[in-house]
């Protein structure tokens, strides 16, 4: 059943179609995978794989236990140290004009705040032009970017530079506007930078609706006062692991694709699309490959990297490898822009490499996934690509990612079902093309 599943999607071939609107035939071939089963498992059995905690290090423990029971071959993990942040308890409210809650979520690293917290009047701004503009307004005030969500990449940047840059204004605190284009009173999370030329102040973020609730005060000519309560700290690194399993290779097994996501999550949520369906989508597509009548040519290597959110610090790792190791890595896929019908995939690399790939859209093209584009490549495989390693990323229809995206919302009840199918096999057709061309991927 599994072998006609993926067999079905290698042989269909057609004009190049939306997978929402392709053959009925195609649509029964790529659901019922137990993908879905296995990242709710994932999600429930172990919550929040957050680096430096328990629960990571256990999901890992499950995760090499299911490895090996599905028959992977070499499969291990690799030690690597971690950042441990502890959120800790912590609010924010308004004191006034109109006292209350203000649902708010920490920054990842941040440093707290005394503990009986840090009472101030806020300063809103919508981007770093306005502050330095406003700069003598800035001292002794909490900073508040509220800057609308363009694209996650520009919007981002707020998020990471934001809390130096109000410091350097001479600001207590930093808040900022979560990270999204949609909110229903939902704080997102995410990491943030303390340059060693600017002074450490907390940083929070609040809703797209108190921060805008506290713009249009500001624009009243009503400057808002924030209590900001926070015990976050920062303990000594911790151990963590990456993990690696393998479908070894028929005959030049020391070529080696990797197919994988990261594996730890924030601290809130499940990490469900973030990066749970990249895992377990990769995860079930090499699977599909191992349970073929006949392995690829080369090595395919899943890899699922700790610690993306808050240090890439298994990513960093993994690319510690030796040169030749590195030199005999084909290509290397990511998953983690969330999930939604596979689209095609963004690549990084020669062209050569590009114009191989083209010649595999045909084989994707029933899933409406045969479309290769230049562009960016998730950042576990940044430092692959620096090592000249070609890196791909799954596009999907996904609108919605950033809805959740760092949120307590980010469970698993958000995954649709079919579309992870549909995403384990277009990535089974591309795993499997690049590891069975007769040539590997041009540099
Ligand atoms: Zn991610």
């Amino acid at each position: 059943m599994r072998h006609v599943f993926l067999l079905l999607v290698l042989v269909l071939s057609g004009p190049a179609g939306r997978a929402e609107d392709s053959s009925p035939r195609l649509r029964e071939a790529t659901n019922g995978t137990p993908a879905f089963a296995r990242l709710t498992e994932l999600c429930d059995r172990f919550g929040p794989r957050f680096s430096g905690t328990t629960n990571l290090e256990a999901a890992i423990d499950w995760t090499v236990a299911q490895l090996r029971e599905d028959g992977f071959d070499n499969v291990r993990t690799e030690p690597v140290m971690v950042p441990r942040w502890v959120r800790g308890g912590e609010s924010a409210e308004l004191v006034s004009p109109t006292p209350g809650p203000l649902p708010m979520l920490g920054l990842g690293g941040s440093i707290g705040t005394p503990p009986e917290g840090l009472t101030a009047p806020v300063l809103v701004v919508t981007n770093f032009a306005e502050l330095a503009s406003r700069t003598n307004e800035a001292a002794g005030r909490i900073v508040l970017f509220n800057a609308a969500f363009t694209d996650y990449g520009a919007t981002v940047q707020v998020r990471w530079r934001g809390p130096a840059e109000a410091a350097r204004a001479g600001a207590v605190a930093c808040l900022i506007r979560s990270v999204t284009p949609f909110s229903l009173q939902t704080p997102h999370t995410g990491a943030m930078d303390y340059p060693t030329n600017a002074p450490r102040i907390p940083a929070a973020a609040l809703t797209i609706e108190d921060a805008d609730r506290l713009h249009r005060w500001q624009a009243r000519g009503v400057t808002p006062v924030v209590r900001l309560r926070m015990a976050a700290q920062t303990l000594p690194d911790g151990p963590s692991r990456n993990v690696l399993a393998e479908v070894r290779g028929r005959e030049k097994p020391e070529e080696i694709i990797v197919v994988g996501g990261h594996f730890d999550s924030w601290d809130i949520g499940q990490g469900a699309l973030d990066d749970g369906v990249g895992c377990i989508a990769a995860w079930e597509a090499l699977r599909q490959i191992k349970g073929l009548p006949q392995r690829p040519r080369r090595t395919l290597r899943l890899v699922l990297w700790t610690n993306e959110e808050n240090g890439l610090r298994g990513a960093r790792a993994y690319a510690q490898r030796p040169a030749d190791e590195l030199a005999r890595h084909v290509a290397a896929i990511e998953l983690d822009r969330g999930l939604g019908w596979p689209r095609g995939f963004s690549f990084l690399g020669g062209d050569a490499g590009l114009a191989m790939l083209k010649e595999f859209g045909d084989r994707l093209a029933p899933l409406g996934a045969g479309e290769f584009r230049r562009g960016g490549v998730g950042a576990d495989l940044g430092p692959l690509v620096t090592h000249g390693v070609p890196g791909l990323e799954l596009m999907n229809s996904s609108t919605n990612y950033f809805w959740f995206h760092h949120t307590a919302a980010d469970t698993v009840d958000k995954v649709d079902p079919a579309e992870l199918d549909a995403t384990v096999a277009a990535l089974a057709v591309l795993a499997w093309s690049l590891a069975e061309a007769p040539e590997p991927l041009p540099r």
